[in-house]
């Protein structure tokens, strides 16, 4: 499990130069990483992830001028997302679909936070590789979704209901709140998580739909923000879809249970 986590800081260190570059249209591989504001280039030494930052103390050690707490996040954040699903699917086919899933969700929401849009050029790569996996399923070796004992063909089901209920919402809220609610990026990210999740997927986007209620009241509440600006909403279906892997399956026999059903 250690080993799955460093890996893992390794991975989101990649994510940042990802989620950095690409919304510009740059290469993610050249040139070396360098200061933002400086243009020093990061020696290795100060390149190693969460724990440079805090050897640096948050500063860059050429120009001083702070590093920002969204790179060591994205970081730490990928390292025990990768030790999570290590512990919840062990050593098997399920746990690289998971990884992946994980990782496209962490580098999608970066991107959404950072610059409020989920790009296509990460996402429909994404979509093949993961329908890819789905051919997977003739061969006897494993297939989506990765939650235990739901079958092949909901990946499908999840695909089109995922989308479709945020198509639905996209449609629908405007006429509803007199504003826009919802982007394609997010209606093309809900199909994408039904892949992964099956009929889950509406776990998922209730809790993305309720974290993020909580935090725009919240911010709203602390004078951050007013109704009309736009909070993007990738990284709270992210989080809803990192829920459903781990405890959905328990949400839906409780419900059942309170349901009397
Ligand atoms: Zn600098």
């Amino acid at each position: 499990m250690i080993i799955i986590f460093i890996l893992g800081l390794a991975i989101g260190s990649f994510l940042n130069v990802c989620a950095y570059r690409i919304p510009k249209g740059e290469s993610i591989a050249y040139p070396p990483s360098h200061c933002p504001s400086c243009g020093n280039p990061i020696i290795p030494l100060d390149n190693v992830p969460v724990l440079s930052y805090i050897l640096l103390k948050g500063r860059c050690r050429n120009c001083g001028e702070k590093i920002s707490l969204k790179y060591p996040t994205v970081e730490l954040l990928t390292g025990l997302l990768w030790a999570g699903l290590y512990y919840h699917f062990g050593l098997s086919i399920q746990l690289i679909f998971g990884l992946f899933f994980a990782t496209v969700l962490i580098v999608l929401s970066a991107i959404d936070y950072e610059v409020k849009l989920i790009p296509d050029r990460i996402l429909l790569p994404a979509m093949l590789v993961s329908i890819a996996f789905l051919i997977l399923y003739p061969l006897k070796v494993a297939s989506l979704p990765v939650i235990a004992g739901i079958k092949p063909w909901w990946a499908i089901g999840g695909f089109f209901a995922g989308g479709g209920f945020l198509y639905l919402v996209a449609i629908l809220a405007p006429l509803i709140f007199k504003k826009e609610a919802m982007g394609g990026g997010d209606i093309k990210l809900a199909a994408f998580m039904g892949l992964y999740l099956g009929g889950y997927v509406f776990i998922a986007l209730f809790v993305g739909f309720f974290l993020g209620a909580v935090v725009g009241i919240v911010l709203m509440a602390m004078g951050k923000r007013t109704a009309k600006d736009m909070i993007p909403f990738g990284p709270f279906l992210a989080a809803g879809a990192v829920f459903t892997i781990f405890f959905g399956p328990q949400i839906w026999s409780g419900y059942l249970k309170l349901a009397g059903i």
